[in-house]
């Protein structure tokens, strides 16, 4: 009875591990979303604007305060030139906000490049737009990719590049070098470049985060999305933008209003304190995460795993062969149910990141955006693994 479009769509595994672990007990590291509040300032200031007069539809592509507030946030941690009239669109999260990107810009027979392993709504993000998705590896240790690979796999066809950066699920930032490599295809074949730039604020190790839009001739070619839900700890929000030269704007701004209509107008009243928060809100937003990936990974490691170290995001992508052989499980989603099971900590397996689903069945993900006596909870838990 249902359409062949959502036929291929399974339910999201990120949210049905969740859905499993409520009902089984046990500590959730699938879906990343905080167990911690967002800072009071933002309950406040959503308490406001309840209590305002926000309850209407805002305007279709966002209140122009929210807009007004993103420029300036652009502008002064990137130097981007935004303009809130012709350039951004708030949408709902930036899950839809990408949908509405590629609704807008993709005709159907186009094909988009995506990264392996990626976020795992892009494949279904292309198919509703008609287009195809073709895959070019992210490999580890580094998860660094070919750049000859990515230049094979355009095509008369291709019509973007999609990329995530800082990336869920590797944890990998994209070098200035890769982003120069992604650029130079882009102008050189005429390619847009949509990225998703919600982990933007949480990257460790004391490296930066820079937009695929500042790089030269790539302003007019880029849609950079992002949204409030990881930086500011409100994934429920359902608060995120495009940033996108005026012409894909238009395009943008009209799927979104047939999606949607609008993101919540109170919530985009409050969000614009989230925007206005003084720059040490992000240098503590960063320690406290890199605090967190270390104490995660320090027990992720010593209960065995291979795992690659991440340099952005909040997730822990791991390599779990050996456990597979040792304790008899078929394959990552196997190990995930096992593991909840028999140690009660909840993780994604490893081929809802992949296209190809083997290259995903020896790998499950953990994420550690959570207080730490959860982290330690679940990582003496793990422990048990060793024995
Ligand atoms: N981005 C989060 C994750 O990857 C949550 C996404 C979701 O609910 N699908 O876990």
């Amino acid at each position: 009875m249902i359409s062949k479009r959502v036929q291929g769509f399974t339910e999201s595994v990120i949210r049905e591990m969740t859905r499993v672990v409520d009902q089984l007990g046990g500590v959730n590291l699938a879906q990343g979303m905080p167990n911690f509040p967002p800072p009071p300032e933002l309950i406040e200031a959503a308490h406001r604007a309840i209590d305002g007069d926000f309850h209407q539809y805002a305007i279709t592509w966002g209140t122009p305060r929210l807009r007004r507030a993103i420029a300036a946030k652009y502008r002064k941690f990137y130097g981007m030139e935004v303009d809130p009239e012709l350039h951004v669109t708030i949408c709902c999260g930036s899950t839809e906000t990408m949908l509405a990107t590629l609704l807008a810009v993709l005709n159907p027979g186009d094909e988009v490049i995506i990264f392996e392993p990626f976020y795992e709504n892009y494949g279904p993000g292309c198919i509703i737009s008609g287009a195809q998705p073709i895959f070019v590896p992210l490999e580890p240790p580094d998860f660094s990719f070919d750049p000859d690979r990515l230049e094979r796999a355009v095509t008369r066809r291709t019509r973007a590049i999609v990329f995530n950066s800082p990336n869920n699920p590797t944890g990998k930032v994209f070098s200035r070098g890769e982003l120069e490599t992604i650029a130079a295809l882009c102008r050189e074949h005429g390619l847009l470049a949509i990225t998703d730039e919600i982990y933007e604020h949480i990257v460790y190790d004391g490296l930066g985060h820079t937009p695929i839009a500042t790089l030269p001739g790539m302003a007019e070619r880029t849609v950079t999305i992002s949204g409030i839900s990881k930086s500011y700890s409100v994934t429920g929000w359902r608060v995120g933008y495009a940033i996108a030269p005026p012409d894909l704007a238009v395009g943008i701004r009209r799927a979104h209003d047939f999606i949607t209509v609008g993101a919540p107008h109170p919530l985009q009243e409050a969000a614009v304190t989230a925007l206005e928060l003084p720059d040490d809100y992000y240098v503590k937003l960063r320690t406290s995460y890199q605090a967190r990936r270390d104490l995660l990974w320090h027990y992720v490691e010593a209960a065995g795993f291979v795992a690659w170290k991440p340099r952005g995001a909040y997730y822990i992508l791991t390599d779990v062969s050996h456990f597979l052989k040792q304790y008899d499980v078929r394959d990552d989603t196997a190990f995930a149910m096992w593991l909840i099971r028999n140690v009660g900590v909840a993780t994604v397996p490893g081929s809802s990141f992949y296209a190809h689903p083997e290259l995903g069945r020896t790998k499950i993900r953990f994420c550690f955006p959570k207080t730490d006596d959860m982290l330690r909870d679940a990582g003496e838990r793990l422990l048990k693994l060793r024995s």
